[in-house]
C-alpha cells in the first residue's frame, strides 16, 4: 500500500499534527497563564508527538520502538518508546483532571503521571524473553485509558466537548483491548521482533486520527468551562457568593413559569438586615462585610437545593423558595433568625445579626399578575416589618 511509504506517510500525518498543534498554540496564547489543565494537554501532546516520530523514523517494527537509536537494544527502546506514550496518557489524563477543578496534592499528581507507566515497565521487564510483552503493554494502555475515561464521563454532563474526548477514548479502549486478547490468544515469539506484529503504518495513522479528535474535543470543553465560568462569574456577587440581580433574572422567570403551568405555591422572602449603617459605623467596613458573608453562608447551609439566594442590594436579599407556602417560608425565616442569634454564624464577630422581612407567597395572592406585583407587595411588608425592626411581616389579602 502507497503509506507504506514513510514519505507519503508523513505528507498524511503531518496536517493532522500541524492543526493540533496550531490548536493547542491558539489556545495556550490565549488562555495559558490562566489555565493548567492546557499545561498538562499540552505536555501530553509533546511526548506523544516524540513518540510518533520515533515510531515514524523506524516503520518495519512494532510501532513505539526506538530501536533506530543505537543506545537502546530493540527490547530496551520499545519499553523506552511505551513507557513515553503511557506517560503521554498520564499527562492528558492530569489534564481533564484539572478541567473537572478537582484540588490534588503533588504526590497524587506524581502517582498519576508515573505509576502506569512504571507499572508497565516493571512488567515488560518481567516478560522481556517471553512472548507476553505486548499483551501486557496493551492491557497497560487499557488501564490508563480507562481512567483517562472516567474523569471525562464525569464532564460529559457539563461540557459537550467531552463527548469527543469519549469517542476517541472508546476507540483507544477496543483497540488496545482487542490488542491484549489477541495478543494472549496468539503470543508473538519474544522480542526482539523482526516483523510488524500489526500494519504499525495504518495503527500510526489511526493514532494520528484520534489524537487530533482528543485535542479539538479538548478544546471545545475547555472553551465551553471557560464560557461557564465566565458566565457564573458575571451571575454571581464576588462578596457573599449569591447570584446577583442578573444573575437572578432568569431563574425567577423560569421558577414564576413553573408555579403557573404546573401550580404549586412559590414564596418570596425580601430581607433587609437591622442597624447595619451601625455596624459599619462601630466596628468598621471589613467586619460589615465578614457580616454579610456570615449572613449568606448561614441562608446557604439551611435552605434547601432548590432555594435561590440573591443580593437584591447592599444589605438586602431575596430568598425564592419554590413549593413552598407562606407559612413555611414564615417557618424557614424564622429558623434562619434563630441560627443568626445564637448558632456561631462566624466565632469572632462580635455582635448578632438580626433581619426583619417581608414575606408572601403565589397561592394567597392567586390573582397577582406578574413576579414585579408580588415584590411590590413583599417590599410593602418589609417597610411594615421595618417599623419594629427584627420581626417578619406576612402578606395576608385578608
Ligand atoms: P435599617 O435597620 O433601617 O435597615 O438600618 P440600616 O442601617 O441597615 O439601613 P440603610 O439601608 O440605611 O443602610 C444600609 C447600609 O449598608 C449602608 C451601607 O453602608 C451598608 N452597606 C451596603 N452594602 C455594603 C457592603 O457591601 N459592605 C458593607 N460593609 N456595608 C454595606
Ligand atoms: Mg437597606
Ligand atoms: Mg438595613
Amino acid at each position: 500500500m502507497f503509506l507504506n511509504d514513510p514519505v507519503i506517510l508523513l505528507a498524511v500525518i503531518t496536517p493532522f499534527g500541524l492543526m493540533t498543534t496550531l490548536l493547542l498554540c491558539l489556545s495556550y496564547l490565549g488562555l495559558g497563564k490562566h489555565n493548567t489543565s492546557l499545561h498538562w494537554w499540552l505536555a501530553g501532546d509533546l511526548l506523544m508527538a516524540a513518540y510518533h516520530v520515533a515510531a515514524l523514523l523506524q516503520p518495519g517494527v512494532p510501532s513505539g520502538s526506538l530501536a533506530w537509536l543505537p543506545v537502546f537494544t530493540p527490547a530496551g527502546a520499545h519499553a523506552v518508546g511505551t513507557t513515553l506514550l503511557m506517560t503521554a496518557v498520564g499527562a492528558h489524563t492530569l489534564a481533564l483532571y484539572h478541567l473537572l477543578e478537582r484540588g490534588h496534592s503533588r504526590a497524587w499528581h506524581l502517582r498519576m503521571l508515573l505509576g502506569v507507566p512504571m507499572l508497565y515497565l516493571a512488567g515488560a521487564l518481567l516478560a522481556l524473553h517471553s512472548p507476553y510483552t505486548l499483551p501486557w503493554f496493551c492491557l497497560c494502555m487499557f488501564a490508563s485509558i480507562a481512567i483517562q475515561a472516567r474523569v471525562t464521563w464525569r464532564m460529559a454532563r457539563s461540557y459537550r466537548g467531552a463527548w469527543g474526548l469519549l469517542a476517541g477514548q472508546a476507540v483507544l479502549l477496543a483497540f488496545q483491548g482487542s490488542g491484549a486478547i489477541m495478543l494472549t490468544l496468539h503470543p508473538l515469539p519474544p522480542l526482539p521482533f523482526h516483523a510488524p506484529f500489526f500494519p504499525t503504518i495504518d495503527a500510526l495513522l489511526m493514532d494520528a486520527l484520534v489524537s487530533f479528535l482528543l485535542t479539538l474535543s479538548y478544546a471545545l470543553a475547555l472553551q465551553e468551562q471557560l464560557r461557564q465560568r465566565i458566565l457564573n462569574l458575571s451571575r454571581t456577587d464576588s462578596l457573599t457568593g449569591a447570584l446577583n440581580r442578573r444573575g437572578a433574572g432568569d431563574i425567577v422567570a423560569a421558577e414564576w413559569q413553573r408555579a403557573r403551568t404546573d401550580p404549586h405555591p412559590l414564596a418570596i422572602a425580601m430581607i433587609d438586615l437591622d442597624r447595619f449603617k451601625s455596624i459599619n459605623d462601630q466596628y468598621g467596613h471589613a467586619i460589615g462585610d465578614a457580616a454579610l458573608q456570615a449572613f449568606s453562608n448561614t441562608v446557604m447551609r439551611l435552605k434547601r437545593q432548590r432555594d435561590v439566594l440573591v443580593r437584591w442590594g447592599g444589605e438586602e436579599f431575596l430568598i425564592l423558595l419554590p413549593y413552598t407556602d407562606v407559612t413555611q417560608a414564615h417557618g424557614f425565616l424564622k429558623r434562619l433568625r434563630d441560627a443568626l442569634h445564637n448558632g456561631p454564624v462566624t466565632p469572632w464577630l462580635p455582635f448578632a445579626l438580626e433581619f426583619s422581612a417581608g414575606v408572601a407567597d403565589t397561592d394567597t395572592l392567586a390573582s397577582i399578575p406578574d413576579f414585579e406585583a408580588l415584590l411590590r407587595e413583599v417590599d410593602q411588608a418589609l417597610y411594615r416589618a421595618k417599623r419594629e425592626r427584627n420581626s417578619i411581616e406576612l402578606v395576608n389579602p385578608a
